[in-house]
């Protein structure tokens, strides 16, 4: 469309407000729309036309001081009720979030300004999470291990950890909250979350629909406490002892401020930080799969997920006709109003993205690259204050600095090359490590791409784009990433302590290893 017709700040705000009742929430009158000036505020603002919707109390230092007690006492407790009965809690969780799928869906839109098919997404993972981590309740399973002494027995059991202190991104405002909720409560562990700044209203729906779960079985309420703020907020969960484990999700930036501060105390560290994802396309790819995997897993989003495909390695002999199909997919996209249903590029969360953009486009074509298509900002004059950008394709002649860098915009570089060698070396040739894909018909190469000498990354597919994870599987990458793996798997552990135990059930002392003493 022309024009975006996007709804006033005075609709966004009743939008607004009607999901956050139905959750639970207070609504938005219950904010002052401006600034009141007597204290720390979170302003709620909406990447949809860059409004401020209402300025949200930040949690102030003796909350946050009176919530990390509580959840330190109610860990305590919770450690020791059965993890079925743990489970019940998460299970009812799911049926809360099952039945207010749509009010999330439309706070996700409102806040990270994703499509609707996308945030309803989002609101999914969180319900399959959930059932997931119910069955998990009742599998977290030790081992019995082969001892070495007559009359002994060696096991390993799982406790829960302690506090679990979750501090979260914007562009998945609810999904990443949910991984490591639902896992961490079934697990024994109570939250304290620090969600993202700019994504405060999910924060207060989840918050409110995870109270209501306690409520309605018997769980305490101390399970989970919010702290609204920004990265100063999530520092206290870094340095605070009574937090076990800090599972943080951000920039690369902010993994290396956090980590060094948990690593200072001894406390363990959780990280999913930045991607820069690669697809290698070989000759034998079939282009017509490849150019759809391609296209949503590079513009899909706005190019805001960690998993964000950002480089294309391409054969030399189909680069071009592959970036002219991919220009040309690039070229239709609809822009515009995310709720609108025929949208698929809603807005970046903010002009500071789009800024980063151009910055990055500019260096980009200083390093020798052609900018294809794309990087133009639409309805600019509508809605000054959002950016709605047609993403943009980049042929570039090498992997030079920018292309190693990952900028939080849709930018999709491409590279060629001659031999699968040189791909799997571009494609691991970066500081990141978080997803990867490789479109093949051959299983030689699908499979190289897959071994212990293929591609370095936490994920890595065949014949599918990097983004769009399944919650089964372990999430998450090596290097600058971070290392931490969530969601399904046995990412669970992480939650948990192991306690090794050696039981001697004879009339013997046999000591290990074979010493005599005594
Ligand atoms: P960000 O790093 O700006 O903020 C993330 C969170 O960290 C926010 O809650 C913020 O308040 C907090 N924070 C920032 N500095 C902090 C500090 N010094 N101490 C404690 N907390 C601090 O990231 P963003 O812009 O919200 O999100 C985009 C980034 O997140 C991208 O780099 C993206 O790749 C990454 N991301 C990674 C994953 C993953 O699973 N690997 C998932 C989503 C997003």
């Amino acid at each position: 469309p022309a024009t975006l017709g996007l709804p006033g700040t005075d609709a966004l705000r009743a939008r607004a407000s009607t999901a956050l009742r139905h959750c639970g929430a207070a609504g938005l009158d219950a904010y002052p729309e401006q600034d009141p000036g007597t204290g720390a505020t979170v302003a709620a603002r909406t990447p949809l036309t860059g409004a401020v919707l209402a300025h949200l109390p930040a949690t102030t230092p003796e909350q946050a001081e009176a919530a990390l007690a509580d959840a330190h006492r109610t860990f305590l407790a919770w450690r020791t009720v059965p993890a079925p009965v743990r489970g019940a809690l998460v299970k009812r969780l799911g049926e809360l979030l099952t039945a207010h799928q749509e009010d999330l869906a439309d706070l996700v839109t409102l806040e990270a300004g994703k499509i609707r098919s996308e945030a309803l997404g989002e609101v999914r993972e969180m319900i399959d999470i959930c059932d997931f981590a119910v069955g998990l309740s009742r599998q977290l399973y030790g081992r019995t291990i082969a001892g070495e002494r007559p009359g002994h027995r060696l096991s390993e059991s799982w406790h829960p950890l302690g506090v679990a202190g979750v501090i979260s991104a914007f562009n998945f405002p609810v999904a990443v909250w949910s991984w490591n909720a639902a896992i961490a409560l079934v697990c024994g562990d109570p939250v304290v979350w620090k969600p993202s700044e700019l994504a405060p209203l999910t924060a207060l729906a989840c918050t409110a629909l995870l109270a209501r779960a306690a409520a309605d079985t018997g769980a305490p309420p101390g399970v989970h406490h919010l702290l609204l703020g920004g990265p100063e907020h999530g520092e206290l969960l870094a340095d605070d002892p009574r937090v076990a484990l800090v599972s943080a999700t951000g920039s690369v930036r902010m993994g290396r401020q956090v980590a060094p501060r948990v690593a200072a105390r001894f406390g363990r560290c959780l990280l999913e930080l930045g991607g820069n994802n690669a697809a290698v396309v070989t000759p034998s790819a079939d282009l017509d799969l490849t150019v759809r995997g391609v296209v949503f897993a590079a513009a899909g989003t706005a190019g805001q997920r960690c998993t964000t495909l950002r480089r294309l390695i391409v054969h030399e002999d189909l680069a071009d006709r592959l970036v002219e199909r991919i220009a040309h997919a690039y070229a239709q996209l609809p822009i515009g109003d995310p709720y609108h249903p025929d949208t698929l590029v809603g807005p970046l969360i903010g002009t500071a993205a789009h800024t980063a953009m151009t910055e990055a486009l500019t260096e980009a074509r200083r390093a020798g690259g052609t900018v294809l298509v794309g990087g133009d900002r639409h309805f600019a004059d509508e809605a000054p204050d959002a950016a709605y950008v047609r993403p943009a394709l980049v042929r570039m002649p090498a992997q030079t600095g920018i292309v190693a860098t990952e900028t939080f915009a849709p930018i999709l570089y491409v590279l060629t090359y001659r031999t699968l060698d040189e791909a799997i070396a571009l494609q691991n040739g970066v500081p990141q490590g978080l997803s990867s894909s490789i479109f093949t018909r051959d299983q030689r190469e699908a499979e190289r791409f897959l071994a212990a000498d293929g591609s370095d990354c936490g994920i890595a597919n065949v014949n599918i784009g990097t983004s769009g994870a399944e919650i089964g599987g372990a999430f998450g990458g090596e290097k600058e990433t971070g290392g931490g793996r969530e969601s399904g798997s046995d990412a669970w552990r992480a939650y948990m302590r192991r306690a090794t135990n050696t039981v001697n059930y004879s009339a013997d002392l046999p000591l290990a290893q074979g010493v005599n003493f005594l």
